[in-house]
């Protein structure tokens, strides 16, 4: 294992940074309602971006996850499509709500390699990427076992990442999302389409 390796953003983020895609506790998660930790970084994307690793490392798993330590089964909650890596450092990677995974179990990768491709599968209700990397290789989500991401990554001025995100019939949700006055001013009638395999994909 090396002690420190480089890591790249998996894709270039286009889009503004909503409370709700941050690292920490959300307010109220837009699947459970209520308040609930975010383990990772959301990357809101257009529907098929080209996911890269974010570092050099191994496949451990793929498929798609549709659990939730709430005890849901669905094909609406959990991480949807995801890849798993495990990274040279020994951090493990998590990589959630593809449309497709272009990875393949014990695939060697580096961060020029195209894993999948973003999407709304699982528990999203705006298209976009979950990164979420763990300190060690453990099957354990929770902010005790991953790190902000942004404390990985290369330093990014979010202030010049400032577009909106257009696509419906997620844009309604997002533009409440991004709100400055109240991100969490959003409710199930914004979500109308969370049931809808053509959206929830
Ligand atoms: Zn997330």
């Amino acid at each position: 294992m090396e002690n420190s390796i480089e890591y790249s953003w998996p894709i270039i983020p286009k889009y503004k940074v909503c409370e709700h895609d941050k690292y920490g506790i959300r307010k109220k998660h837009y699947v459970l309602f209520k308040e609930r930790a975010h383990s990772g970084f959301d990357i809101t994307a257009d529907y098929g971006t080209e996911v890269k690793s974010m570092a050099k490392g191994k496949v451990v798993c793929v498929g798609f996850d549709g659990t939730t330590t709430e005890g849901h089964d669905e094909f609406n909650t959990g991480y949807g499509n995801r890849v798993e890596i495990l990274n040279d450092d020994g951090r493990r990677c998590v990589y959630g709500h593809l449309c497709e995974i272009l990875a393949k179990e014990g695939q060697i990768v580096d961060n020029s390699t195209i894993i999948g491709k973003t999407g709304c599968s699982g528990g999203s209700r705006v298209p976009h990427l979950h990164i979420e990397i763990r300190k060690t290789n453990t099957e354990e989500t929770g902010l005790d076992y991953t790190l902000n991401p942004l404390d990985v990554l290369p330093k990014l001025d979010f202030s010049k990442i400032n577009l909106e995100f257009k696509t419906e019939p997620y844009a309604e949700l997002w533009k409440k999302m991004s709100s400055e006055k109240d991100p969490w001013n959003f409710s199930k009638e914004d979500i109308w389409y969370s049931e809808d395999e053509q959206y929830i994909r």
